[in-house]
């Protein structure tokens, strides 16, 4: 059977940059499940979706196409045939993408799909409900935490260079609000899950964070 690490925990609390290193290392493949959910609000912001209207869900999910390409160990999300992998982490997603998380018909088809692209292939998968939903028999489960104020400056040095308007104050906010929508949902909230380990890269380097699960998670 296939290997699956599952890395889930809250905004910017250096998921990606982990399971990129980890899947590296291993080489498994790398699936930000995030993304999923980014471009999807992105094709919700670009039409108009109505959120309160199921049958325009129901035709938006039957409309987006969402693939994957790798490239340097870099993922590459496309939609539709446009690669959204940059405008997928501007603002107006970032606000928009918690809600349309939320939709019951958007969460079936996007587990659906991360189902069968483990079926296929040893995979590390981010996101938030990896370890609870997805693959609740994942045999590597991490959950991730750090300070709100360092996820808050790691996020501002990110964004900072490319959007000159935006303030730290900004960026803690809006990681604060997307925490709470994600924690509170009704469906697949982000929780532990009982059999995760809890790795805090407040004080960890990424090469210390890589070298926690080589060292004490994987046999
Ligand atoms: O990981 P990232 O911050 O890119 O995820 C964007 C948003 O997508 C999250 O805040 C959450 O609302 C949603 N998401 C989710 N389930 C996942 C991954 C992401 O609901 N597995």
């Amino acid at each position: 059977t296939n290997i699956v690490v599952a890395i889930d925990g809250y905004s910017s609390c250096g998921k990606s940059t982990l399971a990129k290193a980890l899947s590296k290392k291993l080489h498994f493949i790398y699936v930000d499940s995030g993304a999923m959910y980014r471009a999807v609000a992105l094709y919700f912001l670009r039409n108009n979706v109505d959120m309160t209207d199921h049958e325009q869900i129901a035709q938006a999910l039957q409309n987006i196409h969402l693939n994957f390409h790798s490239r340097d160990y870099q993922t590459h999300i496309i939609l539709n045939g446009e690669e959204v992998s940059e405008e997928i982490r501007l603002m107006p997603v970032s606000e928009k993408v918690a809600a349309v998380a939320s939709l019951h018909q958007v969460r079936v088809e996007m587990v659906k799909q991360q189902q069968r692209m483990g079926k296929s292939s040893n995979i590390v998968m981010d996101g938030r409900d990896i370890g609870t939903a997805v693959f609740p028999h994942a045999q590597v489960k991490i959950f991730m935490t750090a300070d709100p104020k360092i996820r808050a400056e790691r996020r501002f040095k990110e964004l900072a260079p490319k959007n000159p308007d935006l303030t730290l104050e900004e960026i803690f906010e809006s990681l604060a609000h997307r925490d709470y929508q994600d924690t509170t949902r009704a469906e697949s909230p982000l929780i532990r899950a009982d059999d995760a380990i809890i790795l805090d890269n407040t004080e960890l380097t990424p090469d210390e964070q890589l070298q926690f699960v080589l060292d004490k998670v994987l046999p």
